[in-house]
């Protein structure tokens, strides 16, 4: 299960990734505060249509776009877009409506990112990193093969490193997150004030293609800005793979080129070198099977 700000979206994930059924609904279906109904009525449909099926179901995922207690399997408190989610033992709470199946929280791009490592563009790398660019900017980090939450859990949350000291303030409190240059919705609401009118995220790339000379000025702002941020990353950690994914990113798909001399004018030489970068087109899929990588990621490792 992927629980987004807008829609909560659930499958039933085989165990070599193919999703056999999908499922989803708005977050707040039955208003704002109800995201945790939402999710428990999504997961008894999907449940009614494993037994319909005669699937027997081995764990049960759930990504959540905040920190995340993933030993615990609670909600942490920085999560903005479905805050009633704060402080939820969710995975005490969900495996109580479950017959024996074990239940793993953690945060969305983490599951994401273990999906992309199991069975899509990272399958095979010794250390990824997944950089979720949509309504937030969210992150996953492998490193030699295991997820890299960081000592108490919450770290990975690359779309607040600050690449501006003195940049705006940012719904973390901070100032001059990578988020508040290139998230689906800071690059909306930069380029309404600067046209003057109205315009969403997917907008603004198009009419910059269009040779629209102020929407260009904010796509070249969004290179330098991720450019910046993707130099924390391959400075910082060298890994063998970048994968960017989310609306943002299939933008960003034609401005590869623009984006690697970005990057090239803030990363080391060598670290870039050695760093595949690799823009993804979103896939509708690759979010349900975050929760079910996720399953089977926890299931070995606790095991071990
Ligand atoms: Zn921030």
């Amino acid at each position: 299960m992927d629980v987004g700000g807008t829609t909560i979206a659930a499958g039933l994930v085989a165990a070599d990734g193919r999703v056999l059924e999908q499922d989803q609904a708005p977050t707040h279906a039955r208003g704002l505060g109800t995201a945790l109904a939402t999710i428990e009525e999504l997961l008894d449909r999907l449940s009614d249509r494993a037994r319909a099926r005669g699937v027997v179901v081995t764990g049960v995922g759930v990504g959540v776009p905040g920190t995340v207690d993933a030993e615990r399997g609670a909600v942490g408190v920085d999560v903005h877009y479905a805050p009633e989610l704060a402080g939820v033992p969710l995975a005490e709470r969900l495996g109580r409506r479950l017959s024996g199946a074990p239940v793993f929280v953690d945060n969305d791009v983490n599951a994401l990112a273990l999906a992309e490592w199991t069975w899509g563009a990272g399958r095979g790398a010794r250390s990824l990193v997944v950089l979720a660019l949509g309504t937030g900017v969210g992150a996953g980090i492998l490193l030699d093969g295991r997820l890299h939450r960081g000592h108490g859990g919450f770290g990975g949350e690359l779309g607040h490193v600050p690449i501006d000291f003195d940049g705006p303030p940012c719904i973390c409190g901070g100032r001059g997150c990578l988020k508040s240059y290139v998230s689906g919705t800071d690059i909306a609401a930069r380029a309404t004030a600067r046209l003057g009118r109205p315009v969403s995220a997917a907008e603004v790339f198009r009419l910059a293609a269009a040779g629209d000379r102020t929407a260009d000025e904010t796509v070249a702002e969004i290179c330098r800005a991720l450019g910046a941020g993707l130099a924390v990353v391959v400075n910082g950690l060298n890994p063998e793979l970048i994968v960017l994914t989310g609306s943002v990113a299939k933008s960003l798909r034609p401005l590869e080129a623009r984006l690697r001399a970005s990057l090239a004018g803030y990363a080391f030489a060598q670290a870039l070198a050695t760093t595949r970068l690799v823009i993804l087109a979103q896939d509708k899929d690759a979010t349900v099977r975050g929760g079910a990588a996720l399953v089977r990621y926890e299931m070995e490792r606790r095991a071990a």
